[in-house]
């Protein structure tokens, strides 16, 4: 199973690349900073939070799963489906707690505290998809291992979830000018609708929380298309955008005192 965690990273990193290059050929908007710094930041940024976040979470994870053990409570293990009805439906709760779990990142303000250093970049392309501060993937772990306690997802199914979302977050992130956006847009996040979350415009920031399929935020009405996403300005109001392109500034941003509650 190692081997395959390790390919299936591989697999993401050529893929990224392979969108570095679409991007450049294809852009949506004009960048307004260099795309190598950028890259740079963020994945090293995004290296770090990996391992803080998961130096810390494991263990407790760890410990919680051998107090439950194997033989716990779970929706799906209730309902008995085929192996095929299995996966199909843990996709669509994972990809649905994600949604939950976005939403939630907006909307209480202790979780925006982190959240918001990902929608603190000042240009928005594949690099993008990989800045998440390690308190943002702290907390995502323990309500990633809640839904999957809940509804008893078998792991080979998480692995698989994980595999294919990290594409469709490189994808959606990506400053691509996709020219089949609008009719792939009714069924998963594509570079556009991701792109008016992104916003600096609160309204349009507080829409389009999908991951993978687009149909959640059409079902809890929160999703927004805009004409003219060429314009859409990217980012936060609340930091100046050279600190957000500094490493240092953005790991320590959300316990930073004076920004507390912005
Ligand atoms: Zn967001």
């Amino acid at each position: 199973m190692i081997f395959e965690i390790i390919m299936q990273y591989y697999l993401v990193i050529i893929f990224f690349f392979i969108m570095v290059f679409i991007e450049r050929k294809y852009p949506l908007r004009e960048k307004k900073f260099s795309v190598k710094k950028r890259v740079l930041i963020n994945l090293s940024f995004a290296f770090i939070s990996f391992i803080i976040a998961r130096s810390f979470s494991y263990p407790i994870i760890f410990i919680v799963r051998g107090i439950f053990g194997e033989d716990h409570f779970g929706i799906l293990k209730i309902l008995e489906f085929s192996a095929i009805l299995s996966f199909i439906f843990s996709f669509i709760f994972l990809d649905y707690s994600q949604y939950v779990w976005h939403r939630i990142n907006h909307s209480i303000p202790f979780f925006w505290t982190f959240h918001k250093v990902h929608h603190s970049d000042p240009d928005l392309d594949a690099s993008t998809a990989f800045r998440f501060h390690f308190g943002e993937q702290f907390f995502a772990q323990f309500f990633r291992f809640f839904v999957i306690m809940l509804f008893a997802v078998q792991m080979e199914y998480v692995l698989i979830y994980d595999f294919i979302s990290l594409f469709a977050i490189v994808f959606h992130h990506s400053n691509y000018y996709f020219k089949y956006d609008k009719i792939l847009s009714r069924v998963i996040v594509t570079p556009s609708i991701h792109s008016i979350h992104h916003s600096r415009d609160f309204s349009e920031m507080n829409s389009n929380f999908s991951v993978v399929f687009s149909f959640w935020d059409r079902f809890h009405r929160s999703f927004k298309m805009t004409e003219n996403v060429a314009m859409i300005k990217i980012g936060l109001n609340d930091i100046a955008e050279n600190d957000a392109n500094k490493l240092l500034n953005i790991l320590v941003w959300p316990f930073n005192k004076k920004d507390k509650g912005s």
